[in-house]
């Protein structure tokens, strides 16, 4: 099969198609014939070295697609299942992985790490990780690739850990991007008041259409904007998708005792933060760390209601597609998720 390996750690360079074996499977495992594999910002991350993979390895942990080979001791999953995965594996003997926290478990595995991924033609998966979508309905099957790692995190940021309430606002910051332009939606879904924050002009048409109430495009800040579209009170919640760059921007604009979420980090440096804007006002701040099957059924309940339309801009299985997309990923160009589609 046709496959794209991270070789080593650095430049795009490092991304290289190679022919190599189809997965041979275990009892507990299944053989997934691959139909969308999502392009994370967390891939360039591990491309430049910013967290632990084993090498060589094929990159990519947002996959959906068809069964085609069932493993022995596999249980509720037969071939030609149309199914999503969650991110990453663990041991489902593991005490900490017990009570929806397989996400901080400590026998948790990367998928596209610490295993091979989904920049394939085939991945063999532990039946556990895994989801069945049924019939896709009007979402194409690959757009369901995103249901874990994207719309299901915005899932987990916006209802589970963020608690919105139906008539609450929310901020959305790096609005145009992956998980950005789906919060917005699953924010929306939940009845909630959206403004959504981007310093690309160029991405608002999408995030208009992603039903954002509101929209600040901005060079410095978006602090001000928010409080004088909220009374100046600020908002309920704010789900901090960028990191760093905002995170004071984010402060500034939750409203006293509001809430905010960090999904993601732009900027891996060790950020300084405005203790006292946290004490004064006493905001909640919480860390959200991907999905767990809780939200990854949701996300598909939710694409599948066309609740939540996938922003996806399809790409085929080559080095070159996979070195343009990462690129575009690192310049904050991309609107929604690359999704590889292999033929
Ligand atoms: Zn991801």
């Amino acid at each position: 099969m046709r496959a794209v390996f991270l070789t080593g750690l650095g430049g795009y360079e490092v991304l290289v198609e190679k022919e190599t074996d189809v997965p041979k499977i275990s009892g507990n495992e299944v053989l997934i014939r691959v139909r969308g594999c999502g392009v994370c910002y967390r891939d360039t991350l591990v491309r430049r070295g910013f967290m632990r993979a084993r090498i060589p390895v094929i990159l990519g942990h947002e996959v959906s697609g068809e069964i085609v080979e069932v493993g022995d001791n596999v249980e509720g999953f037969s071939k030609g299942d149309l199914v999503a995965s969650l991110i990453y594996s663990y041991d489902p003997r593991d005490k900490s992985c017990a009570g929806g926290r397989e996400n901080i478990c400590r026998s948790r595995i990367s998928i596209g790490e610490d295993r091979d991924g989904c920049y394939a033609e085939y991945i063999a998966l532990p039946y556990w990780v895994l989801e069945n979508i049924g019939s896709p309905g009007n979402a194409p099957p690959e757009s369901y690739s995103i249901a874990a790692c994207v719309v299901g995190t915005a899932v987990r940021a916006v209802k589970t850990i963020g608690g919105i309430s139906r008539g609450e606002s929310v901020l959305v910051t790096g609005a145009g991007g992956g998980v950005g332009i789906h919060a917005i939606q699953v924010a929306k879904a939940l009845g909630a008041r959206v403004i959504a924050a981007t310093r690309s002009p160029e991405k608002a048409e999408a995030i208009r259409k992603a039903g954002a109430d509101d929209l600040i495009i901005y060079r410095e800040g978006f602090s001000e904007e928010v409080r004088k579209l909220t009374d100046g009170e600020g908002v309920d919640l704010v789900v901090e998708t960028v990191g760093g760059p905002t995170l004071e921007q984010s402060l500034r604009s939750a409203k006293r005792g509001g809430r905010i979420v960090v999904i993601g980090n732009v900027d891996p440096k060790p950020q300084g933060v405005l203790l006292g804007l946290i004490i004064l006002r006493e905001i909640h701040v919480h860390g959200v760390l991907n999905s767990t099957h809780t939200e990854l059924r949701e996300a598909i309940d939710m694409i599948k209601r066309g609740l939540v339309k996938p922003v996806i801009k399809t790409i085929d299985l080559s080095e070159e597609s996979v070195r343009k997309s990462h690129q575009d990923l690192e310049r904050g160009g991309s609107i929604g998720r690359y999704v590889i589609t292999p033929k």
